[in-house]
């Protein structure tokens, strides 16, 4: 009797607590807003995060695909925002619920300069020919668009400034020790050169554009154009590395296929660039001194897709590259290439992220995978030199959705290391909710403070109902997936 008593108590006890603990946690939601639209992020306009001064920051598309930016206070524990940054020229009203009527290149990257202020660049998908002659190029749509905080730290109001090329695309931004920003882009559509500008006041007013990479007619075909993709990060010091493939575009038209893997790195204090072996490279590179001096693999047909790049402490570059279904990892020993290697072959559906290299032999990434139904963000990691990839901790999970990643956050509190995106396939809206997501799980936020949809939803229900399988199969037909164009 007593002992059953003993034990109703502290069955009543258990329900008590298990009860004030959802009463707790059913005024938050995992994720910090509703309000991400289309395909709100991604690996390639980056960083879309960073820590600076015990703030998080991240950026992503809302309404509009304009830029949205939050603020997470990690000693107050407190989020603030979105805010409504500023206008992409490539949004559509009302909401569209066709995916195929969104653009999506003209997601924000973001940056926080030496004095705190906090940077966006969005808007752009080539430029538009009203814009005037793009010398590296061709037009395309949008404007590339650079705004700055008013404040340090302050993101609820922000300016224009009119100091960089409108005829950009992926914009990346790599900022350097020294404070130093560049811009890296690709300066129109498809058939563009890939160029920088470089910034040494805090973006406020930015050199001439550099071209790195050369678009042109494909020697001895009429009917290719060389083209590209490409990934921009700071390396060992004073040095940047670039890790791109190569995209023989149908000429005319285009098409989504996309081969080969190259690295090359340049030195900041002149500007010059070398290969991996430190040859000299004659800017810009083409397609022939490319494959001549910078090609790590010549993939065939198989098609190849930019991920990152990052340098150990010898500057020794470790790079993934997302090929069909799988990441594969890429190291130089100091001698040669290692043979690729895919991380976690069962997790590999719906494989992004990014990665930190701790020593030459050791490297974590941070991938959002589909296992089991489930969406993860997982850790994993080699000790190898990536010949063997052990599964870490699974940061965060869903049931019945798919993750979009961004890179890790730059300069990343433990807490705030990945901003994600979940996207339900089964919903006949473009809405998704947003996650920033640490080593404790997604940061939640109350669910009101969470919410910025306002009636957006049932305004949506009343609209006629979008074809969206069908469109999006026909796109992918066409070869019209966002990176693509
Ligand atoms: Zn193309």
């Amino acid at each position: 009797m007593y002992l059953s008593s003993i034990s109703n108590r502290s069955l009543i006890l258990s329900l008590l607590i298990l009860a004030s603990g959802r009463l707790c946690t059913a005024a938050n939601v995992e994720y910090f807003s509703d309000n991400g639209y289309g395909n709100p992020v991604s690996t390639l306009q980056h960083p879309a995060s960073e820590h600076y001064k015990g703030v998080t920051y991240v950026a992503y598309s809302g309404p509009h695909e304009d830029p949205y930016i939050a603020a997470y206070d990690h000693t107050a524990g407190k989020w603030t925002g979105p805010v409504h940054a500023g206008v992409n020229p490539m949004g559509k009203a009302p909401d569209q619920v066709d995916p195929g009527e969104l653009d999506n290149h003209g997601r924000p990257a973001l940056i926080v300069d030496r004095q705190g202020y906090i940077h966006l660049i969005f808007g752009g998908h080539g430029g538009e020919a009203k814009f005037g002659q793009n010398d590296f190029g061709t037009p395309g749509k949008g404007r590339q668009t650079h705004i700055v905080t008013k404040k340090p730290g302050d993101i609820s109001a922000w300016e224009t400034l009119e100091n960089i090329s409108p005829f950009g695309t992926y914009s990346q931004w790599v900022k350097m020790s020294n404070g130093d920003l560049y811009l890296f882009y690709r300066h129109g559509s498809h058939r563009s050169d890939w160029v920088y500008q470089k910034s040494v006041d805090d973006g406020r007013t930015f050199e001439h554009e550099v071209s790195v990479i050369k678009h042109k007619s494909a020697a001895g075909s009429l009917i290719v154009h060389d083209s590209w993709y490409a990934w921009f990060d700071q390396g060992k010091g004073n040095t940047i590395t670039a890790s791109y493939v190569y995209h023989p575009c149908a000429n005319p038209g285009h098409n989504a296929q996309r081969n080969n893997t190259y690295y090359m790195l340049m030195d900041c204090r002149d500007g010059s660039w070398t290969n991996v072996q430190g040859a000299k490279l004659k800017m810009p590179v083409t397609k022939e001194s490319a494959d001549s001096l910078t090609l790590i693999q010549a993939t065939g047909k198989e098609k190849s897709n930019h991920g990152s790049c990052h340098v150990d402490a010898e500057g020794n570059p470790h790079i993934f590259f997302r090929f069909p279904g799988q990441i594969r990892y890429y190291r130089w020993d100091g001698k040669a290439w290692q043979k690729a290697s895919a991380i976690g072959a069962d997790y590999s559906k719906g494989s992004d992220g990014d990665f930190i290299v701790d020593s030459p032999l050791t490297v974590r990434a941070l991938l959002t995978q589909n296992h089991d139904g489930k969406a993860e963000v997982n850790w994993w990691k080699t000790t190898d030199g990536g010949l063997n990839w052990t599964k870490g901790a699974t940061l965060f999970t869903m049931p019945e959705v798919g993750f979009q990643a961004t890179v890790l956050a730059r300069n990343a509190h433990p807490d705030a290391e990945m901003l994600i995106c979940a996207k339900d396939p089964k919903q006949e809206h473009l809405y998704h909710h947003m996650f920033l997501v640490g080593e404790k799980g997604a940061i939640s936020r109350p669910t009101d403070e969470a919410s910025h949809l306002g009636d957006r939803l049932e305004t949506i229900k009343a609209m006629p109902k979008a074809h969206t399988k069908a469109e999006a199969k026909r796109r992918k037909k066409a070869g019209l997936e966002d990176d693509d164009t």
